[in-house]
């Protein structure tokens, strides 16, 4: 197994203290080469709707095409069509958008999330984007059974002989937001999605120390609101763990540069 880490979108907004990245992964497991979320697409940069055309413009994105997970997928050496699957975390304007760069993929999604998505209410509803699925992707719906990782409600999505993949509802970001374990025993990586967030100590996965959060602009009820109420257990997972989880989420650039530093 080999997991590439990705930033599918670079976004840069200093009037909010935002400094940070879209995180998507590419595992190369077997015959199986799968895409954890998507980031921006091509089509978000060439032909934007005004709803991306002002996120793009409120986050500072830089719309380098090179950033997006096709232009990656292909500088590693493969084609869109190499890619055989793609999981969600969940459909928001930022992890969706690569979507339709890989129209061949079967794209792997817990069913409150497509359902969710189908049916946006509220703040966090406003982030979907339809038109970014709208070429009708191979969707494989997954429900949740009686399956648990670490304790966590699980549901195993793909294996490998080498690798099983994971989604991990964790309801509050979105009503279907989950995060991904991918890994086997003793070495595992999890991506919380949104479900954790870096910008405010309380939210974070990591006690980075106080320099790291001289960026933390909201306060701590409106980064919990937008992060949901699993932040503290994830922590303590990971600091039960260490050593056998490695944990990121999903707008989380401290961790991808560490990973970089180390690779
Ligand atoms: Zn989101």
């Amino acid at each position: 197994m080999k997991i590439h880490h990705l930033n599918c979108g670079t976004l840069h907004a200093p009037f909010v203290h935002i400094d940070s990245l879209v995180y998507c992964l590419l595992v190369e497991s077997g015959s199986r080469l799968v895409l954890v979320d998507t980031g921006f697409g091509l089509r978000d940069y060439t032909q934007p709707t005004p709803k991306m055309r002002f996120f793009l413009h409120y986050m500072v994105v830089p719309r380098d095409p090179a950033e997006t997970a096709l232009h990656q997928v292909r500088a590693l050496g493969y084609q869109a069509e190499d890619v055989t699957d793609i999981i969600c975390t969940h459909l928001h304007i930022d992890h969706a958008g690569g979507l339709s760069d890989f129209p061949r993929a079967n794209v792997h999604i817990y069913e409150k999330e497509y359902q969710a998505a189908q049916k946006p209410r509220g703040m966090m509803g406003f982030a979907y984007l339809p038109t970014q699925w709208a070429h009708g992707p191979h969707w494989v719906f997954h429900e949740q059974r009686d399956e648990t990782w670490f304790g966590l409600d699980a549901i195993q999505v793909l294996a490998t002989p080498e690798t099983s993949f994971y989604l991990l509802p964790l309801p509050g970001h979105t009503p279907g937001h989950c995060g991904t374990a991918i890994g086997s025993t003793g070495n595992w990586l999890l991506l919380c999605g949104d479900a954790a967030s870096p910008f405010h100590p309380l939210t974070d996965l990591h006690d980075r120390g106080p320099d790291a959060y001289r960026l933390a602009f909201f306060p701590r009820k409106i980064t919990e609101g937008l992060a949901g109420p699993h932040a503290s257990r994830l922590k303590a997972l990971l600091t039960e763990h260490a050593g056998e989880i490695r944990g990121i989420s999903s707008h989380d650039i401290y961790s991808f540069k560490e990973y970089h530093r180390a690779h």
